[in-house]
């Protein structure tokens, strides 16, 4: 393996910082493998040059997203299905971080900024009760509501994001277009900025959506981009009134 800068003249644009040649791809490989594919790193690191945002879109972001959830990019590669390359660098960022929503945005005047999480759960159980009875078949991760608590007249939100496995081929996007269900206006996916559907809006959001995430009845919302991203939020019920905490009461008492 060549670990030396390789002379090769640079394609990219007159301010691209490769313009004296470029270090192996090899070599930046080990480089961010030392660093556990350190996503701060990545983003920094893509900033760079063009060059390197190239190589952070198609190799840094993908072994990152393998190396945090190697079950869950198995399953999505799985029978047939990808993730596009351009793709890994919005999975990535929907692993870990949670975009909140801006007041006047998706979700009406709530606004909540956005920010880094250091651990979260992705189900597929959890998807599927968020998805019409008729579409259960689909496969969706959806993550554990992140929370934010106490905001002031909304009470106890929770976020959650999530992805569809093959969305191009789902039921749910089969749906949306047979009910004929229209994209947000002006707001994009905050991951990969492709257009958004209003599950809510197309009357698609099950009532066992609230149940499972421990939420209000009527009080859970989402969208799902063209890429098959999820963004959502919900109001959460005090958690001494929820199923789980009554489970957990129960346990620790025995
Ligand atoms: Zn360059
Ligand atoms: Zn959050
Ligand atoms: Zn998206």
């Amino acid at each position: 393996m060549v670990l030396v800068v390789k002379q090769y003249r640079c394609t990219h644009s007159a301010s691209c910082l490769c313009l004296k040649g470029h270090i192996s791809e090899d070599a930046l490989f080990l480089v961010f493998r030392h660093m556990n594919w350190n996503p701060r790193m990545i983003a920094l690191f893509s900033c760079v040059s063009k060059w390197f945002d190239d190589i952070a879109k198609r190799v840094l972001w993908k072994e990152f997203c393998h190396a945090r959830a190697p079950r869950m990019m198995q399953d999505l590669h799985s029978g047939g299905s990808h993730i596009v390359d351009g793709n890994w660098k919005a999975l990535g960022k929907l692993l870990i971080h949670c975009v909140g929503c801006t007041k006047g945005g998706l979700f009406g005047n709530i606004h909540v900024p956005g920010h880094f999480v250091f651990r979260t759960r992705f189900s597929r159980t959890c998807g599927k009760s968020i998805l019409p009875p008729q579409c259960r078949t689909d496969v969706l991760y959806v993550s554990d509501p992140c929370e934010h608590l106490d905001q002031g007249e909304e009470g106890d939100l929770g976020f959650f994001r999530g992805i569809f496995k093959s969305f191009a081929s789902s039921k749910v996007k089969k749906m949306l277009i047979e009910k004929q269900a229209k994209f947000h206006p002006k707001e994009v996916c905050p991951y990969c900025k492709a257009k958004l559907w209003n599950l809510l809006q197309a009357n698609m959001i099950p009532r066992s959506a609230s149940i499972r995430l421990d939420a209000y009845d009527d009080s859970v919302e989402y969208y799902i981009c063209l890429n098959g991203h999820i963004l959502g939020l919900c109001t959460l019920m005090p958690v001494s009134d929820s199923e789980d905490a009554k489970e957990y009461w129960v346990k620790d008492v025995e």
